[in-house]
């Protein structure tokens, strides 16, 4: 395939919509500086397996620390979370964000656009962290929002989520490490925008 329509065919595929802005391996390898370059101005992160374990109820010491340093730069963080609000409310109770959402219903974004117009924060100010691309990346993406990935906490055999999406999880992640498309801070630039 010739290098012209081979960039044609990475411009126009729909592996964009699961293209993170940067791929981590935790929440605690995010250099949070990177917001203010990027002028954040609200944070979201999924819960389960982005910020603990589906099995853990409470925030661990270095989850509170995030929120807390991302809240001191003056950044609003919300957690947005598919699961039932029980597991939510508990678990934010004791991490103390700006806010949280459950049931949230990812990859739909009807909540989560809601949500953003309510704080009344542009798309482009808004940068989403989770563990899915088919949730959280495909969500971020289709509002216009910057994106984090991360390695699920608890492992692959620990999700929340069906069969299906674990399989279709694995297809994505090797097209797109395939097509060169994950950006990791080796390959990322300090100065370098996120998309
Ligand atoms: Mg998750």
């Amino acid at each position: 395939m010739s290098k012209k329509n081979k960039t044609w065919k990475v411009k126009y595929s729909l592996l964009n919509y699961f293209k993170p802005s940067l791929a981590l391996k935790n929440f605690s390898e995010l250099d949070i500086f990177l917001l203010k370059t990027n002028n954040i101005k609200l944070f979201i992160c999924d819960l389960d397996n982005t910020l603990a374990p589906v099995i853990n109820a409470a925030p661990s010491f270095a989850a509170k620390k995030f929120v807390k340093d991302i809240q001191n730069m003056g950044i609003l963080f919300y957690v947005c979370s598919n699961n039932h609000k029980g597991r939510v409310k508990k678990y934010c109770d004791a991490l103390k964000p700006d806010g949280y959402r459950s049931f949230c219903m990812k990859p739909f974004v009807f909540r989560l656009k809601r949500l953003i117009k309510k704080l009344n924060i542009k798309p482009e100010e808004v940068l989403m962290m989770g563990d899915e691309f088919v949730t959280d990346i495909f969500a971020a993406n289709k509002l216009g929002c910057k994106s984090i990935l991360v390695l699920p906490l608890g492992g692959q055999g620990r999700s929340t989520s069906t069969k299906f999406t674990q399989f279709l999880e694995k297809k994505v992640h090797k097209r797109l490490a395939k097509s060169n498309m994950l950006l990791t801070y080796k390959t990322f630039k300090n100065d370098t925008k996120l998309l």
